[in-house]
């Protein structure tokens, strides 16, 4: 995956191995198990939504480099935020990945994603896996 660039390549692959808010909240409000059969890989999100807004949020579970990475980075990136706005950065992010570039801040270390199609649905799980809790569906599934 060289043309990721290498500083894009070096933060996906140390969220990676050192995947951010990683674990399970006891007390959620929010869950959903997500599946990607095309790659195997499978998360699952636990939230705490309060008047709409993302107070916390952990995940679990295995998968590639790119899965893995874009579960701790959406984590990051999501927490405080809104739920009617987290629906639209998932358009925007779904955009990054597959037609054009966006502003998206740290978002942006997959925008080369773009040049492997098959590994699209790896750096969209977490999103689709998210948006899943948020609507109060158990499972989701990239297929
Ligand atoms: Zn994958």
């Amino acid at each position: 995956m060289t043309d990721f660039g290498d500083l894009y390549m070096e933060v996906i692959l140390d969220h990676n191995k050192n995947p951010r808010n990683k674990g399970e909240i006891e007390n959620h409000t929010n869950h959903a198990d997500g599946h990607n059969p095309l790659c195997g890989d499978k998360i699952s999100l636990d939230l705490i939504i309060e008047n709409e807004i993302v107070k916390e949020i952990k995940f679990t579970g295995a998968g590639c480099a790119i899965s893995t990475a874009s579960s701790s980075i959406l984590t990051e990136y999501i927490i405080g935020k809104r739920t009617d706005e987290i629906r639209h950065l998932f358009e925007e992010f779904h955009d990054l990945v597959t037609t054009e570039s966006k502003n998206l801040g740290k978002l942006a270390v997959f925008e080369g994603v773009k040049k492997y199609p098959a590994r699209v649905k790896c750096a969209t799980l977490a999103w689709h896996t998210l948006i899943a809790a948020i609507d109060g569906k158990e499972k989701v599934s990239t297929e």
